[in-house]
């Protein structure tokens, strides 16, 4: 029996004879529906059609996305630190090549995934890899095909490896987590934040939203929690969910003077 995907958001749902109803994935008001109507794939047939490609960003940090491009089209990253990797964020399709690349680093410690658009395949990519998938406890009635693999966290912070932490911020999901890399940008400290924290297209400036597709603002305390939960983390850029999507230095300074700006935009008389 296949395991239908949503071809709109890319999550993955139990094995069944016929497509789901519907995604509540997409049906949600962070998502949308197509004007005419859901369409489903399997991952049997997205691996004849699409293939990954692997980039080296910088040391330590390689991409893993997807081409032609599918559902909502983020990359995931992967970070290789001396006690192991872990896969951050997810894409939908897992093939051959792409397993064989990762066993080739030395498999996967764990996988931690910033929000329910990013859940996609993630119990595959687990099974494959025999590695636990971290998402927020409190994103859990996001979860559309449950699984021994997935691992719910709670709480604010939770350390995943030496130099690697895991952050809730909340905002777009109540769950919604970024990663702090240490050892990133040469030391200096990266974040991963998925669009948690969604790096705009000048790379000057961050921003925060409830709805991407539908341009749902986030409330001023949400702005204030988000910003304020990466606050006392050193970094110096920020890698989002896109390839060409990342603060190159002095991030930590961007988070703060977009929340700022943003908070003006919402007629707060202070950040
Ligand atoms: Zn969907
Ligand atoms: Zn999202």
């Amino acid at each position: 029996m296949p395991s239908f995907l949503c071809a709109t958001c890319g999550t993955q749902y139990p094995e069944s004879d016929v497509p789901p109803a519907s995604c509540p994935i997409c049906e949600d008001e962070r998502q949308w529906v197509p004007v005419a109507g859901q369409r489903w794939t399997t991952l049997t047939d997205l691996r004849r059609t699409h293939k990954n490609l692997v980039h080296r960003i910088e040391p330590g940090l390689y991409g893993i996305g997807t081409v032609p491009e599918f559902a909502i089209g983020q990359r995931a990253l992967l970070v290789r630190t001396p006690a192991g990797n872990v896969l951050w964020d997810c894409i939908a399709l897992l093939d051959d090549a792409t397993a064989d690349v990762i066993r080739a680093f030395g498999g996967l410690a764990a996988i931690a995934i910033s929000h329910p658009h990013y859940y996609t395949t993630m119990v595959e990519w687990g099974r494959a890899f025999d590695a636990p998938v971290l998402v927020h406890a409190d994103d859990r009635e996001w979860v559309m095909r449950p699984d021994p693999v997935i691992e719910h966290w709670s709480g604010e912070t939770r350390a995943l490896l030496p130099g690697l932490t895991l952050i809730r911020c909340g905002g777009h999901f109540a769950g919604g987590a970024v990663l702090h890399w240490a050892g990133g940008a040469h030391g200096r400290g990266a974040l991963l934040s998925g669009d948690i924290i969604q790096v705009v297209p000048d790379r000057t400036h961050v921003s925060f939203m409830w709805s991407y597709p539908n341009l749902v603002p986030l409330a001023p305390a949400e702005v204030r929690r988000v910003a304020g939960a990466v606050a006392p983390y050193a970094f110096d850029r920020i890698y989002g969910a896109w390839w060409d999507r990342h603060v190159e230095r002095d991030a930590a300074a961007v988070v703060r003077r977009s929340a700022e700006r943003y908070l003006r935009a919402l007629g707060e008389p202070r950040a």
